[in-house]
């Protein structure tokens, strides 16, 4: 079944999938199913056991849910051919959207995981939505269908509601539900499906039984109708009352879902391992390989010209879209867009200048690695390379810079105070941050220049917890951390138009440099910072250099109240030198003294607020709303959401803290909630 490893996979035997779903849909339990039977696991891990192999993070063990969006190679052979699919796990928690974005950005199609009982739940609500924006084509998965309360025609219902800009397709038909689930009605071949043996690995197939027949033809009859609204050959094969072969069906589903036109449903229950070997083929049938995604922008960073890359050009040009930091050395996962990857090419980072030689090509079966010669377009891969490259990076072909469109991360909006026991555990905690940050994008630690307080910020309170979990446990520092605070930003109240000036003898040599600059407030500027400079071209450009540079460190150190600055532009409009005077240090000195100056003017603070959605049974609403409304929220609605009600508000953040246990408590833990800032 496996190919010989050493040899690139061509293009049509590529899937790059992403999964997602809300937290405890199934998806790791799927994902697990997905492994074994391709023979990439040998046993099938429970996520009750802790031991399944999308989740190695010791904490994710411990969380039983899934952090850092792992990816995991495996082969399957659908319809006869040997295909690699390469599956993105992205976590389902609302703290990690950030790993959730950049999985996106690499798949070509996704798979959406739905529990039967939950349904439709905010969290992949959201990520449904996020995943149109990319575009990607989908297919979903009624899982859960052996649960008590499962029903796989509310679910559909909800799913058809909730997302109303495509058309959801069923292409299969439970039979039974909750504990009566013994199989699925397949509505393209027309044949009952069920699956033998322990393990489920024996797929076992039959005509359809006559007393399911009846609601095969109803079934079978709506999906032809649905599709004939999207596809010509189906229209006129269904008005004509022409029988419709197979494989006429699968092209036709094929070509509607990946126009996103359609997103065709499979039901089971990944826990009783009904339906998955199905839902493998529909990765494979269903959702698009590499080159069917099409062509990709990249800007040639010398000229500035976009170009188009096509999967079939021959340098290679990859994105870098995830980091896992190790001593000197990381593994850089990345995905191809064009050309071949060799062992021993040398690689372009057009962002640093720096160029990496691939000595170690690796297959990333999740925990188990595979060195392998090459890898194709579209495909994806692990390098082992240096410790600059981050996530978002390009690696090209030296003789074809290219910059691919990076991702862009979220500012953190939750801090905590990270103190070493003792100063000689100094440098391992700094060297352990900058592990932790150079992983993981949405993670900042700063150390503030006056206090020498090191505050490390991310992206909510589970994030940070885990965070200081893999501080301790996994790099073993000793350290004392403060309470988990709200990361507020300042601002300039007004625009002001400062100098400043840094003159000291130091050696009996006098050191001297003076500098003007105009700040101005930016309300939602995107980037939250920016400094330009109309200095003169003859001044040196170490000194240029010194003066942009340690204007914006210094606002993100921090403005009046030691938060750091945001929606500022700032503009350098005079720097005064002397070539015996002048040092880079002593412009930096000026320029700190003029972010002085301006701060002086007065700031203010900006609290970062939340968008909260809660989706909970009637009869506990009002009490969720008496709570969140003690907390300063501001709600804009509330609408009906099928036997439940959802709650739309927006709240500080800084009342947020403690939500995750609240609100169990108060709805009897039949309600849920997604934040986002
Ligand atoms: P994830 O958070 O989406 O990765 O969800 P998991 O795969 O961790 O599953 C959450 C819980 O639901 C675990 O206790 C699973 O054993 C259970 N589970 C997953 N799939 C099914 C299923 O099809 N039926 C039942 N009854 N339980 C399931």
């Amino acid at each position: 079944m496996a190919k010989n490893s050493s040899k690139a996979y061509g293009l049509n035997e590529i899937r790059n999938v992403g999964i997602i779903a809300h937290i405890d849909a199934g998806k790791t339990t799927t994902t697990e199913r997905f492994l074994y039977y391709s023979g990439k696991t040998h046993r099938i891990g429970e996520v009750d056991n802790g031991n399944t192999v999308m989740d190695y993070l010791d904490e994710e063990r411990e969380r039983g849910i899934t952090i850092v969006a792992a990816s995991a190679s495996f082969p399957w052979t659908s319809d006869g051919n040997s295909q690699l699919i390469h599956l993105i796990d992205t976590p389902g928690h609302i703290d990690f959207t950030a790993e959730v974005e950049r999985s996106l950005r690499v798949c070509d199609g996704a798979v959406v995981i739905f529990s039967a009982v939950e349904g439709v739940e905010a969290q992949s609500e959201k990520v449904w939505r996020q995943s149109s924006k990319y575009k990607l084509p989908k297919i979903a998965f009624i899982n859960k269908l052996d649960r008590m309360g499962a029903s796989y025609a509310r679910v559909r219902a909800e799913m058809q509601e909730k997302f109303n800009d495509v058309t959801i397709c069923p292409i299969q038909m439970p039979v039974g539900e909750e504990s009566t689930l013994e199989g699925i009605v397949d509505l393209i071949d027309g044949n009952f499906l069920w699956f033998e043996g322990d393990d489920g690995s024996d797929v076992r197939s039959e005509d359809i039984p006559d007393d399911l027949k009846n609601d095969f033809e109803v079934a079978r009859e709506e999906m032809l109708a649905i599709l004939a609204d999207y596809s010509d050959i189906i229209a006129e094969a269904y008005l004509e009352e022409r029988a419709i072969d197979s494989e006429t069906l699968v092209r036709e589903i094929r070509g509607l879902a990946i126009q996103g036109d359609i997103v065709p449903l499979f039901a089971g229950s990944a826990k009783k391992n009904i339906g998955i070997q199905p839902l493998l083929d529909g990765i494979v049938r269903y959702l698009p390989n590499p080159e069917e995604r099409g062509v990709v922008q990249a800007v040639n960073p010398s000229s500035g010209a976009v170009e188009e890359i096509g999967i079939d050009d021959s340098d290679f040009t990859g994105l870098v879209f995830k980091v896992l930091a190790g001593g000197s050395a990381d593994l850089l996962y990345i995905r191809s867009y064009s050309g071949v990857l060799r062992l021993n090419d040398k690689l372009l980072n057009p962002r640093t200048g720096e160029k990496i030689k691939v000595k170690r090509l690796l297959r990333l079966y999740s925990k188990n690695v595979e060195p392998v010669d090459e890898i194709g377009a579209g495909d994806i891969a692990g390098v082992i390379g240096p410790a600059g490259v981050a996530t978002g990076d390009t690696l090209c072909s030296p003789s074809h810079p290219l910059l691919l469109e990076s991702i862009t991360f979220p500012d953190p909006i939750i801090s905590i105070a990270v103190e070493p026991k003792s100063s000689k555990d100094k440098d391992r905690l700094d060297e352990v941050l900058r592990i932790l940050c150079r992983e993981d994008p949405t993670l900042q630690a700063v150390t503030h220049e006056t206090t020498g307080q090191r505050l490390l910020s991310g992206m909510g309170e589970l994030h940070l917890e885990i965070n200081c979990d893999r501080l301790r446990n996994e790099f073993k520092i000793e350290a004392k951390f403060g309470m988990q605070q709200v990361a507020f930003r300042e601002t300039l109240l007004n625009p002001a138009k400062v100098r400043g000036e840094f003159k000291k003898t130091i050696a009996d040599q006098e050191v001297w440099a003076e500098v003007e600059i105009e700040l101005e407030p930016a309300p939602k500027l995107p980037e939250g910072l920016a400094v330009s400079s109309e200095l003169p071209k003859n001044l040196p450009l170490e000194w240029r250099e010194s003066a942009s540079s340690t204007l914006l460190n210094g606002m993100k150190t921090g403005g009046n109240w030691g938060y750091p600055l945001i929606y500022i532009k700032a503009l350098i409009t005079e720097l005064k030198g002397d070539s015996t005077k002048t040092t880079d240090a002593a412009v930096a000195g000026a320029v700190l003294d003029a972010l002085h100056a301006a701060l002086g003017h007065g700031t203010k603070l900006l609290e970062p607020l939340v968008r909260l959605e809660i989706l909970a049974p009637e009869n506990v609403i009002g009490e969720i709303t008496g709570y969140i409304q003690a907390r300063r929220a501001v709600i804009h609605g509330i609408d009906d959401a099928g036997p439940s009600k959802k709650l739309l508000c927006e709240v500080p953040l800084a009342e947020m803290f403690g939500f995750g246990t609240a609100l169990p408590k108060l709805s009897g833990g039949r309600a849920s909630f997604s934040m986002e800032p």
